[in-house]
């Protein structure tokens, strides 16, 4: 049995339905992220396995224990919201030692679990500083050590990183990440960032309108999406109109170029469809391969690792993100270029 399950949740807010059958296993020491869009219902699932909320209907277990209804103090859960919301008038160590205070646990167990804090987030020198004398990311690592002081069962992360500047929010999602696995703790993180998932998530849950779209490991969620919403969602993502042309061989025809694509079974019965390939699959040069198409550079975006082109295929449009290379000969507007791009990188979506 999974470590935290959530089964048949929904929650409505009168005629909302923020929520609706959500259901998902995680495992003891996972690291799951709920992404989505505003709205999608991320939050309130996170509210509702810390007991700020109840579910209109469903079930939630922790560790083999239902915990549904049980209010938030009862649950062992720590978390971590967006604003830090860390005590103004209390210091880094008190910051810390609050949720110990509260529960009564003697001085010296206070003492060494705040000082073993400190050094987690590496602010040892801090304890004795109050939050304003922080920068707002080692506020963001008290609130962290804050959460995790009181050994919670379920580590819950709202959106943290959003009130932080780009470079920050790098270096402290690694730091969520290593001290996450450094003690083991299962978590679950709320984000719209497509790349913060990504890149510290064990498992996705790509939400959409209060449901489940798809969840996986990253690798999954970007390379196999089950639905457009998460195709589009995830990535950067071209999709070109098709015409079914011979679907046992799997060619398809973009006006009146064949397309070969791997996935002949997604073209059984239908005349028209959506062909799907992602902009670093994409290929600029001579003609390679099977799979090419004409058309005209319209923009090109210098982004230092890839450059990203942008192609008129005569009234389409596709991005073709190709790979800085010091010696590359950058293609320029208004030039004809040739798109290869191989079958397995090509997905059909119907309709
Ligand atoms: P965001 O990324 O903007 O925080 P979210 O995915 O976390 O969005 P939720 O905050 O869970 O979304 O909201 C889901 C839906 O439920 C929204 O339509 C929201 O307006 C509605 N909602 C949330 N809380 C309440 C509430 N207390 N009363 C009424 N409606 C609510």
């Amino acid at each position: 049995m999974a470590y935290l399950s959530l089964t048949g949740l929904s929650k409505r807010f009168g005629q909302t339905i923020a929520v609706e059958d959500f259901n998902l296993e995680i495992e003891r020491g996972e690291l799951v992220s709920f992404l989505g869009p505003s709205g999608c219902g991320k939050t309130t699932t996170l509210r509702m396995i810390a007991g700020f909320e109840y579910p209109t209907t469903g079930q939630i277990v922790l560790d083999g224990v239902e915990i549904t209804h049980l209010p938030p103090n009862r649950r062992q859960i720590g978390m971590v919201f967006q604003s830090y919301a860390l005590f103004p008038n209390l210091t880094v160590g008190e910051n810390i030692a609050f949720g110990l205070k509260i529960a009564k646990r003697p001085a010296e167990e206070i003492r060494q679990t705040v000082e073993e804090m400190l050094n987690l987030i590496h602010l040892s020198n801090y304890g004795d500083r109050y939050p304003y004398q922080l920068s707002g990311g080692q506020q963001q690592r008290v609130a962290l050590a804050r959460a995790l002081a009181i050994r919670p069962r379920v580590l819950l992360l709202d959106e943290p990183l959003s009130a932080l500047d780009a470079k920050i929010r790098v270096e402290l999602r690694e730091e969520i990440r290593r001290i996450q696995q450094t003690l083991g703790i299962t978590a679950v993180y709320v984000t719209h960032d497509q790349e913060e998932a990504l890149s510290l998530s064990d498992r996705v849950v790509v939400m959409n309108a209060g449901h489940i779209e798809q969840a996986g490991t990253p690798f999954e969620v970007y390379n196999y999406p089950k639905t457009r919403f998460v195709a589009s969602f995830i990535g950067q993502l071209n999709l070109l109109p098709v015409r079914v042309s011979d679907p046992a061989r799997g060619v398809v025809l973009f006006k009146d170029t064949p397309i070969q694509v791997e996935t002949p079974a997604a073209l059984a019965g239908v005349s028209e469809a959506t062909l799907a390939l992602r902009p670093e699959e994409l290929n600029l040069g001579e003609v390679v391969g099977r799979n090419h198409l004409r058309g005209k550079v319209l923009d090109v975006m210098f982004l230092g690792a890839i450059v990203r082109v942008r192609v008129d295929l005569q009234g389409d449009e596709v991005l073709a993100d190709l790979f800085n290379e010091r010696q590359m000969i950058l293609p320029k507007v208004g030039e004809e270029v040739t798109l290869n791009f191989p079958p397995h990188a090509c997905w059909i979506i119907q309709g």
